[in-house]
């Protein structure tokens, strides 16, 4: 591992950003006047403070994103799209500002921060197109009585709840088809990560969208806040993305007003390295979806299973590899691995790794925290670990590989759908039938076939069993956005 100098300071400063909730197109302070710091994770220093919603601030964000819900809904889908193309110009012209502020409050390196944006930018280019490309359907009855016409129409006020992770991506992914389904928004993203989110506000106002169609509020209290949403008779949406454990309080408490559910929950990916892989490729492969984010990803591998006649092969090259990464502050540009985004994720990821170790795994490379400030890991490569090991079971969200053997497609399909998790799995051979073969047998709502990634913003997004309701991405993630209302008619 090479520690990168953390003399240089960052040329963003995070003080020049909104920090006030954004209700009804104006930037306000919380109603009972209270801030939420915010730190930097690589030198755990206070950057700034944001507004601190209370329930009557969230409520104020309800009547404005109701206020603006029909005109929003009646303007023209060329007119939705064109904003929404405005929006994706404006972040690409604004990409690098925005990546470091996303290096610098998520701790993030800076090159998955631009990749951040970029992918974040694209979910506005992406539902600016499919804003014109909200069809319905028409069709003779069976009986031949009448005709079925069908329209997809906005679903209404929608809540949307984002992770710390992607603070970018996270809120495009949602507001971009919200906004080209013709729906207005309450985004409350996570208090580690506010200020990209009031970034976004502040570019969305600037590509045209108008006052109340996209709210966003900052709490320290999400749960009250949160649940009297969801019990405002004028929300009709929950889009969620965050912790299954979360995830599964919102469907509770959406329930009580049968709030339609968007879900996007918790991975524990298998990657799967078969006998016929080309290693390198696995290799290279592994690096991204076990580095991408430092680790921090729902779509992170989380339990790599090798087969036995190239585990060997593929633990010494991924533990170089993983040994020759550059770990430092995320904004500087020599970085490939920022710090973890808090002390609580730290502890975490040091106890997984103990009870691993303790239960006899072996420590490749890696296995400690750094001793500097920040919440700095070392890319870690376990080996032999034990079936029982808490990272095998849980989402270890940092940057930890954590190595089994397998003997056969059948052991492997079995330990890899072991999990209540469903979201991703990768997959390596050199053989593409074996490959089709092992994908189709996969609890997962997404499969890597001899890739590290699959995040696309034309690709439907989203988990299977615990992992999650619905999908984003796609026109798929459209009509998350929208009812389909039947007409019965003839003529
Ligand atoms: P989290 O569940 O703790 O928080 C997510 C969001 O929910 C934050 O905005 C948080 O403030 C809010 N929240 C927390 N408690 C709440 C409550 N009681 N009521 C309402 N809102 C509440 O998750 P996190 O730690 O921010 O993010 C990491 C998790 O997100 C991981 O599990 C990861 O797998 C998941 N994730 C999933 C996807 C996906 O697409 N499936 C993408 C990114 C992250």
């Amino acid at each position: 591992m090479t520690s990168v100098a953390t003399a240089d300071l960052p040329a963003v400063d995070p003080g020049s950003v909104p920090s006030d909730l954004f209700i009804g197109g104006k930037w306000t302070g919380a109603c009972t006047g209270r801030r939420i710091d915010v730190f930097n994770p690589s030198t755990e220093e206070k950057i700034a403070t944001v507004a601190d919603a209370s329930v009557e601030d969230g409520i104020a964000a309800v009547e404005a994103a109701a206020a603006a819900a029909e005109g929003w809904a009646s303007t023209p889908p060329r007119k939705r799209a064109e904003i929404l193309r405005r929006a994706f110009e404006l972040m690409m012209a604004r990409a690098d500002w925005l990546a470091e502020l996303i290096s610098i409050e998520n701790g993030k390196a800076l090159a998955d921060a631009r990749g951040e944006v970029n992918y974040a930018a694209e979910f506005f280019r992406w539902y600016a197109e499919e804003a014109v490309r909200i069809n319905g359907e028409i069709s003779i009855a069976p009986s031949g009585a009448n005709r079925i016409i069908v329209q997809y129409q906005p679903v209404g006020v929608s809540v949307l709840v984002t992770p710390w992770n992607f603070p970018a991506a996270m809120a495009t992914r949602k507001i971009g088809p919200a906004l080209a389904a013709g729906c207005t928004c309450i985004l409350k993203p996570a208090t580690e990560t506010p200020l990209t989110a009031f970034a976004m506000a502040a570019i969305l106002a600037e590509a045209g969208v108008p006052a109340g169609v996209v709210n966003v509020i900052t709490t320290s209290s999400p749960g009250p806040v949160i649940g009297a949403l969801l019990h405002d008779p004028r929300v009709r949406k929950l889009s969620f993305t965050g912790s299954t454990g979360v995830g599964r309080q919102l469907l509770r408490e959406a329930a009580d007003c049968v709030v339609n559910c968007s879900m996007e929950l918790g991975g524990n990916a298998p990657f799967i390295v078969f006998d016929d892989a080309d290693i390198d490729a696995a290799v290279d492969g592994a690096m991204i979806a076990k580095m991408r984010n430092g680790g921090e990803a729902c779509t992170a591998a989380n339990r790599f299973y090798v087969h036995e006649a190239v585990h060997q092969n593929f633990a010494e090259k991924l533990s170089a590899r993983m040994k020759a990464v550059s770990v430092g502050d995320g904004w500087l540009p020599a970085t490939a691995c920022g710090p973890l985004v808090n002390a609580p994720s730290l502890r975490k990821v040091s106890e997984f790794v103990d009870d691993a170790v303790a239960r006899g795994a072996k420590v490749l490379t890696g296995g400690k925290k750094l001793d500097r400030k920040g919440f700095f890991y070392m890319p870690t490569v376990l080996a032999d670990v034990a079936p029982d090991s808490k990272l095998l079971h849980d989402e270890i969200f940092g940057p930890v590989a954590a190595l089994v053997r397998f003997k056969d497609d059948d052991e492997v399909v079995r330990l890899a759908n072991d999990t209540e998790y469903g979201l991703v799995s990768y997959v390596y051979t050199q053989n593409f039938a074996r490959g089709m073969r092992i994908a189709e047998r996969l609890d997962a709502g997404m499969v890597a076939l001899n890739r590290g990634l699959v995040s696309d913003p034309a690709a439907p997004f989203g988990g299977m069993k615990q992992s999650g309701l619905g999908r984003e991405g796609a026109h798929h993630g459209l009509l998350e956005f929208t009812e389909a209302k039947y007409v019965a008619t003839s003529w």
